[in-house]
């Protein structure tokens, strides 16, 4: 008999306890300085994006969602365009390109969850505009393939990095390989702030001309109004939040990676299971398990009996791929997708987590699949 503990799948609580003293710190230090909308905190913020990803320019934005709206705009996507996106994704990563009147064409993700190249070949037609690849889970897209196709073709990369920030791929940053690259700072995401947050990335000057203009209502240094913009901006006091988190950001992934090989030694033998991917699995991918989001058999008898002995699990995106919520009205067929999708689950996967809580995890696992 195991002895029974509760394992939260986000313990918000915690996070915050873990750090409250530099956090109260931090924001008594704003707060008493009135500095709340795009001040010095704001742009310090942006510096230490900007040089821990290697860019040239990094500005703190309201949320990801609306990052990705502007960079599909700055990528000049728009009606009559048509942009490939996997369906295994938030709906977040799918709605800009219906804002700026573009169709979004979803495909199929690959065995490691996220977007399949052959499939965004397979989707090509002579509208389509650009590819939106989403760095999943903590783990950056096969950029190689993807750029080949992109450079082939001449279209643009805008990628949707929510969950990617501190990924690699073959040495190099989810969110640098693109025209821009977005991020989260939703309060679940790895780095996270306390409230809604995001940025856009890019190393190219007129995106981030346009970008640093359209974030504040179209307004330049000067506060004159030069074309059509809209309020967009990363408050300073999270800024200021994000500042002190990044400082520890390292170490959360390192912790992270060290989570997923605990499950990954534990539970990599169970054959009703699939696994994401070992840290150290492949020397092209550097992953920071923002999830860790495996396949399993009979799923929802899993999760029931995680559930009945206090551990609670996720299904991402509520357990449905885009295509499959009717109200959006898309008409398509992704037979690999919605496999997967009736077998996705996400186990706990965050830096509050103690070892004893993975291997309690692990045992209740082993104990589902064994008695059969
Ligand atoms: C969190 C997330 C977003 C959107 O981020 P918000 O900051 O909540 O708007 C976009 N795409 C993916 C894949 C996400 O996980």
């Amino acid at each position: 008999m195991l002895s029974r503990r509760q394992i939260p799948f986000f313990n918000y609580r915690a996070l915050f306890e873990s750090q409250e003293h530099e956090i109260m710190g931090v924001l008594r230090d704003v707060l008493s300085r009135g500095a709340y909308i795009l001040q010095q905190d704001l742009r310090d913020f942006e510096a230490g994006l900007a040089r821990y990803l290697g860019v040239k320019h990094a500005f703190g934005v309201a949320d990801g969602t609306n990052s990705i709206v502007l960079a599909l705009r700055a990528a000049g996507v728009g009606p009559g365009h048509e942009v490939i996106v996997p369906a295994h994704t938030f709906i977040a990563s799918v709605y800009p390109i219906k804002a700026v009147g573009a169709t979004p064409v979803l495909v199929e993700c690959a065995d490691d969850h996220l977007l399949d190249p052959s499939a965004v070949e397979a989707a090509l037609t002579p509208r389509t505009k650009a590819i939106l690849p989403v760095h999943l889970n903590g783990r950056t897209c096969d950029m190689a393939s993807l750029g080949r196709i992109a450079a082939r073709r001449g279209l643009t990369i805008v990628e949707d990095a929510a969950q990617a920030l501190g990924s690699k791929f073959q040495g190099k940053f989810a969110g640098t390989f693109g025209l821009a690259g977005t991020f989260s700072f939703y309060p679940a995401k790895s780095l996270g702030c306390f409230g809604d947050g995001g940025a856009l990335v890019t190393n190219d000057d007129r995106v981030a001309e346009r970008v640093e203009l359209w974030r504040d209502h179209g307004r330049n240094k000067d506060g004159v109004v030069v074309d059509w913009g809209t309020n967009c901006r990363l408050d300073n006091v999270q800024a200021a939040v994000l500042s002190l988190k990044l400082r520890g950001f390292d170490a959360a992934i390192a912790r992270r990676r060290e989570i997923a090989g605990l499950y990954d030694r534990r539970l990599r033998q169970i054959v009703a299971l699939s696994l994401p991917p070992a840290p150290d699995a492949h020397p092209d991918h550097f992953d920071t398990y923002q999830n860790y989001e495996l396949q399993a058999q009979r799923r929802d008898e899993l999760r029931a009996h995680l559930e009945q002995n206090g551990v609670r699990t996720l299904l991402q995106w509520g357990g449905r791929a885009v295509h499959q919520f009717e109200a959006l009205g898309f008409n398509v067929s992704l037979p690999k997708t919605e496999l997967m999708t009736s077998r996705f689950i996400m186990l706990p996967m965050n830096t509050s987590l103690a070892d004893d809580d993975i291997n309690y995890i692990c045992d209740l696992i082993e104990q589902f699949y064994s008695r059969a």
